[in-house]
């Protein structure tokens, strides 16, 4: 691990803190700063030279392009064409917040950033001593989550002291809240496509746009990031409902449980508990963690428990699919 580490408070705008990384991403450097979704690897998004340094860090594809995280609504128009965006008075009023807007990008986004596309991915994250770093910086930062390509993300700093290379700084704050990655959408009058599932859910969409669909697997691809392996850790992971996960267990002795509170407690050996379904947030927020605790066991698989796919629980099984296999 390189870096050098600051901790810091998510609810405060510490400026001696925020003005050091400011200074690096001004240099072209790189910091990795917390969100309330997940950890984020930045740069300045202007600069292609500092933005090529995620890349090589996170061992990430060239086309996978970057979301460019912004401080204030006020220089929104600065990095995109929100004059294109027929919604985007109502969109605005969830930021800051876990959702990111794919909008007709202006020339002040570098080519590596938007990885040579027109558009570009923006978002106001919910972390007031992140927005403060941001808007010190005197700049947008385009930043990926802070983990090497294909790995769950980071939502803890020991995530990413463990795994990145050649970072110049890292913000360490408490564990992400939300704990997966903002819903990306791509607005097109007045409906818009979820890119990306996440805490703003389809009905959240809904009292804004009149329809809201799910970009598919026959949908061009409209960002190369979208055909990627994402979300998963080195072990096999199985998936199952409660009951059926139960009677797994029971002639299955080589594997380790990652379940709600309410499973929990009919098992009586090793496991990892997510939260109470009572509590979405607790679960979404260990879900990372709980992979990569499974990879860093002994065990050489593990099972985890489906959720009942209803509103953000539907986001959160996209990741939860996406790492494992039905049983
Ligand atoms: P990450 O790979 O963790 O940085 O997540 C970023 C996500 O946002 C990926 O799924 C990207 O494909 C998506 N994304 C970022 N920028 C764009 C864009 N301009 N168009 C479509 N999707 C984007
Ligand atoms: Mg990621």
């Amino acid at each position: 691990m390189t870096g050098k580490i600051v901790d810091v408070n998510c609810k405060e705008e510490d400026r001696a803190k925020a003005e050091k990384g400011a200074d690096i991403i001004r240099k072209g450097g790189t910091v990795v700063f917390p969100t309330e979704t997940v950890y984020g690897l930045g740069a300045d998004a202007g600069n292609d030279g500092a933005c090529s340094k995620i890349y090589k860090i996170k061992s990430r594809q060239q086309d996978n392009p970057l979301i460019v995280h912004l401080a204030d609504k006020e220089s929104v128009g600065k990095y995109a064409h929100i004059e294109n965006v027929r919604k985007y008075k109502e969109l605005e009023k969830l930021w800051p917040g876990p959702l990111t807007i794919v909008m007709p990008k202006r020339e002040t986004v570098g080519n590596v950033a938007s990885a040579g596309l027109d558009t570009v991915g923006i978002r106001i994250p919910d972390c007031n001593f992140t927005r403060a770093f941001i808007r010190m910086s005197g700049t947008g930062i385009a930043a990926p989550s802070a983990n090497r390509s294909g790995k769950p993300s980071a939502t803890m700093a020991e995530h990413i002291m463990d795994e990145l290379d050649g970072v110049d700084l890292i913000y360490r704050a408490e564990r992400s809240r939300i704990g997966i990655e903002s819903t990306v959408i791509f607005p097109e009058g007045d409906s818009c496509k979820i890119l990306r599932p996440g805490a703003y859910t389809e009905e959240d969409l809904l009292k804004i746009f009149h329809q809201v669909t799910y970009s598919g697997k026959d949908d061009p691809v409209r960002s190369p990031g979208m055909k990627y392996r994402h979300y998963s850790p080195d072990k096999t992971v199985l998936r199952a409902d409660a009951q059926s996960l139960l009677d797994y267990l029971k002639e299955h002795r080589d594997v380790l449980p990652i379940v709600t509170t309410e499973t929990a407690k009919f098992i009586e050996g090793d496991k990892i508990v997510l939260g109470s379904l009572s509590n979405p947030y607790e679960i979404s927020s260990s879900l990372y963690d709980s992979l990569r605790k499974l990879d860093a066991s002994n065990y050489s698989k593990g099972i985890i428990e489906s959720l009942p796919e209803r509103g953000f629980f539907i986001s959160v099984m996209n990741r939860i699919k996406k790492a494992s296999v039905e049983l």
